[in-house]
């Protein structure tokens, strides 16, 4: 029997026929990685590029699909309009278009993506649309790809000609068109070849990974020994599968190969169990850089497609939240201070900044853990608020970075398992500190969390936004406690 297709199925199925497979005979085994924030993202994108073109008329969803069809049918009738969620079918092969103009003369196809550049699994999609709606005899003029601006600052009303991008992509699809083919053949006879008893037996390869990482990763993965090539932190993922098909897999394996020594270190502390390697002379240099007050700092971010902030791009990072821990002088106790913006200040972020530069007044060492990020988002707010930058400015030259001896591998342990971040760090040196320990955490357990934490508030009562901000608090000031933590350990291990 041949299956129903739609747009998302045939690009499951280009990525890997045997995802189709698994989502009809064992979803359970599915891992849900998309985060609620992201796919907001997308339905307000969606919804905001429908007029895009100007006055529209949308075909309502329906479970039952013909119901689609038959609407826009009798809509396809009163041509020249414009019309959302146009639906076809040819074959078997279903599809929604996300805007159609349907001219006198044929049809120009839009499909909306949320993403700020093109990538191949676009074309497939957009390339499977023309397919169906030139099978049913449709003139298709043209096919569009329209995508987020990334350069477009929002200043008052929201300019949606600004913010997207329109690009004319018919001339790659018309050249995809024989694939586009070949794929609803492959695919109607591998689901047709392999049946609910019959799992198909495929290997893991380039398409595990891309365009997006399967969720049936773990399920596919399961089989491969403890300890494997795609346990290997750094490591390229094209680099990990040509170990993988030479049947190089497990550490033992591995660790007989000529290869980085960043690889092959992290292989050997772990196989071998070695104890941890400290460069004291790194932990001193880093030391001996910091001066008193010692401010210990971590921000909170959350991004948005569609800037809803003066002076915002689309994906720009928002900081919403930060903690900070401050030891004044050597005999000082550590004290804590910390930010967490309401949800419905318009001005937070300069709110944000402007608490900072309070809260860090003196010229003392601001402790950091990547300075590939808190210095860009102070480097964003100066832009914003050229009154705050010379301040912002003096911050940022106070940085010190703590990730910088675990990233170049001075202050190694096997328990990092090849990773720098603070959350492999921190249980790896205090294994013992259920205090420390991210996972006993109420609400917020990682930065994803706590970006999608933050725009639940919307809406909620006072409440029950209490409950999520306490949830963030405490979250945000494990991270910079921890940074306390590691300042500890690098005296302790000094005095040794
Ligand atoms: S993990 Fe790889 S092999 Fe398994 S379904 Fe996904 S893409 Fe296919």
């Amino acid at each position: 029997m041949i299956e129903n297709l739609s747009k998302s199925k045939y690009c499951k199925g280009v990525q890997c026929h045997k995802i189709l497979w698994l989502d009809k005979y064992k979803p359970e085994t599915k891992v849900e990685t998309a985060r609620k924030s992201v796919l907001e993202n997308g339905t307000k994108v969606g919804l905001l590029a429908k007029g895009l073109l100007g006055k529209y008329i949308d075909v309502p969803y329906n479970k039952d699909l013909s119901i689609m069809i038959n609407i826009t049918n009798e809509l396809m009738k009163e041509k020249p309009n414009i019309i959302t969620e146009a639906s076809f079918e040819y074959n078997h092969n279903f599809c929604s278009v996300d805007i159609l103009k349907n001219d006198l003369d044929g049809v120009e196809l839009y499909e909306v993506k949320s993403s700020t550049d093109i990538s191949n699994i676009y074309i497939d999609d957009i390339s499977y649309q023309y397919y169906v709606l030139t099978k049913l005899n449709l003139n298709v003029k043209k096919a569009c790809l329209v995508y987020i601006n990334k350069d477009y600052i929002r200043y008052g009303e929201l300019d949606i000609h600004q913010l997207f991008h329109i690009e004319d992509v018919t001339n790659i699809v018309q050249s995809n068109l024989k694939n586009v083919e070949a794929n609803i053949e492959s695919i109607n006879d591998f689901m047709n070849t392999y049946g609910q008893n019959n799992e198909p037996n495929i290997k893991l390869g380039n398409y595990c990974f891309k365009p997006y990482l399967c969720n049936y990763w773990n399920y596919c993965s399961k089989d491969l020994p403890h300890q494997n090539v795609f346990d290997i932190v750094r490591m390229h993922y094209s680099k990990k599968l040509d170990y993988y098909n030479s049947n190089v897999i497990s550490f033992e394996d591995l660790s007989k190969q000529d290869m980085n020594k960043t690889y092959l270190e992290q292989i050997d502390f772990e196989l071998n169990n070695l104890k941890p390697k400290i460069n004291k002379d790194a932990i001193k240099k880093i030391m001996d850089s910091l001066v008193y007050p010692l401010y210990f700092i971590d921000f909170e971010t959350f991004q948005l497609a569609v800037p809803e902030y003066d002076g915002t791009k689309p994906y720009q990072q928002l900081p919403f939240q930060y903690s900070l821990h401050i030891i004044k002088d050597e005999s000082s106790k550590v004290k804590h201070k910390e930010f967490l913006a309401e949800i419905d200040d318009k001005d937070f972020i300069r709110h944000f900044a402007e608490s900072m530069i309070k809260d860090i007044p003196d010229n003392g060492s601001v402790i950091i853990y990547n300075k590939s990020f808190e210095p860009a988002r102070l480097n964003e707010i100066a832009r914003m608020y050229p009154d705050l930058a010379d301040e912002l400015q003096r911050i940022i030259s106070q940085m010190v970075d703590f990730l910088e001896p675990f990233k170049s591998r001075d202050f190694y342990m096997k328990e990092f398992e090849g990773s720098a971040s603070i959350k492999k760090v921190l249980p790896a040196l205090y294994p013992n500190d259920s205090d420390l320990d991210y996972h006993a955490l109420p609400v917020v357990h990682n930065g994803e969390e706590a970006s999608d934490t933050f725009l639940s508030l919307r809406g909620k009562s006072r409440e029950e936004q209490e409950k999520l901000r306490n949830g963030l608090l405490v979250y945000c000031k494990l991270d910079t406690l921890a940074m306390v933590k590691i300042w500890q350990k690098f005296k302790e291990i000094l005095e040794e």
